[in-house]
């Protein structure tokens, strides 16, 4: 096992923490807790995105009642020796698993009015779905019939931001949010002074740095809340640094997620460790001409090879024709999906939690066809235990017992 650098004590809250690790702004003030050296291997631990809020029960009262103000809880940062603004960080994720004796994880579709999610419209009340995890496969006893192996990666990986980086994300996101202030969901979030951990940030420091922390929720330039299925073992990503030391950050375990990560808190979530190696390519950003994280993906995925793929284009609901958008179109492949699906005895939040956490692939296969976007929702046949294709005898209801659970 590696060198753990970064551990938490997961009886107590993520407020009350041994070891000041915990961060969940962005921001460039964040203490730099640890030091490693380019070319070292080490081990950091993670609470789940929210902090252990998540219960393994029958009831979504918890996804309900979910405080999302001080999410997500990440960890770090990491200081790397000799990084400076203009690096690309290379970090290689060796390994990423749960913790011993804590094999499971979950997934919630949250309401409307506390985080939404991809079709909120269609599925406002909260639910919850408990996996257990055997090995690299997950099953869930709220939604049966069904057994994958996950395809394992953070969420979350960044460095911390520059200052000037920083005022360019809160002041684009303002500008957005000032177009709707009131809308439900919101456009995006402002910075929210509440619950903010910066690592050992006290005092007037602390708060100075919680009114203007970027919120985790959205990715930017720096990867962020990427939430890219294929950032799994094996993957290399390249970071750019923005602060001396580089101030790596991280969290945010998905155990496996669909490719959109559908219903937003819509990935197998989990805490757990991850194994990491790093690199620098000094001045590497010039070097290139990145602005952007970018990644490798790694060797060690789920190998499925038959595929049942549903496709959409660019109608609204109504049947009316919009122009060229992808958004549309992915909605329109998802629905398709969990109409068909429900055929076959699944409620349609099943359904919508089954595309949210699966190896399913979606891809833009489309976007010069005026006036229809196309795009393609590749669901793997093999994780179900009995036929979804179609034939002339028509769909056989295998599925019974069991939907998720619902808040009292
Ligand atoms: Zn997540």
């Amino acid at each position: 096992m590696p060198r753990k650098v970064i551990s938490i004590d997961r009886t107590k809250t993520p407020a009350n923490q041994p070891d000041p690790v915990i961060v969940n702004r962005w921001h460039p003030d964040t203490p730099l807790f640890t030091t490693v050296k380019p070319g070292d291997d080490f081990r950091v631990e993670c609470f789940d995105w929210t902090g252990g809020q998540i219960k393994n029960d029958d009831s979504a009262n918890d996804i309900r009642d979910c405080n999302l103000i001080p999410c997500h809880h990440l960890s770090g940062a990491v200081g790397i020796d000799g990084a400076e603004p203009g690096d690309i960080l290379v970090v290689d994720i060796l390994d990423i698993g749960p913790f011993q004796g804590q094999e499971w994880g979950y997934t919630g579709i949250f309401p409307t009015t506390n985080g939404g999610g991809f079709l909120t419209d269609v599925f406002p009340e909260p639910r919850k779905t408990i996996w257990d995890f055997h090995g690299i496969y997950a099953t869930s006893r709220h939604v049966p019939n069904v057994r994958f192996a996950g395809i394992t990666h953070p969420g979350i990986i960044g460095c911390i931001p520059s200052r000037e980086l920083l005022m360019k994300w809160n002041a684009r996101e303002r500008a957005l949010i000032d177009t709707n202030p009131t809308r439900v969901p919101a456009l995006a979030l402002p910075p929210n002074p509440d619950g903010v951990i910066l690592g050992s940030l006290k005092g007037t420091q602390l708060q100075q740095a919680a009114a203007e922390g970027a919120r985790t929720i959205p990715p930017r330039e720096h990867g962020g809340n990427c939430d890219i299925k294929n950032l799994s073992r094996g993957s290399r990503v390249y970071l750019p640094v923005y602060v001396k030391g580089g101030g790596l950050v991280t969290g945010d375990f998905h155990f496996s997620q669909g490719d959109g990560e559908i219903t937003f808190c819509g990935a197998i979530e989990m805490g757990g460790w991850i194994d990491l190696h790093v690199d620098l390519i000094k001045d590497g950003c010039n070097k290139y001409g990145i602005t952007q994280a970018m990644f490798q993906p790694g060797p060690v995925e789920p190998r499925y090879s038959e595929f049942l793929v549903f496709e959409g284009i660019s109608l609204n609901d109504d049947g009316s024709q919009s122009y060229i958008d992808v958004t549309l179109a992915y909605r329109r492949a998802c629905l398709n999906a969990i109409n068909y699906l429900q055929k076959f005895g699944y409620s349609g939040e099943q359904v919508y939690t089954i595309l949210s956490t699966a190896p399913v692939e979606g891809r833009v296969s489309g976007v010069v066809d005026i006036p229809n976007a196309c795009v393609s929702l590749y669901i793997p046949t093999a994780i179900f235990d009995f036929d979804i294709k179609p034939n002339a005898a028509g769909p056989t209801k295998k599925v019974s017992g069991g939907d998720l659970a619902r808040a009292s």
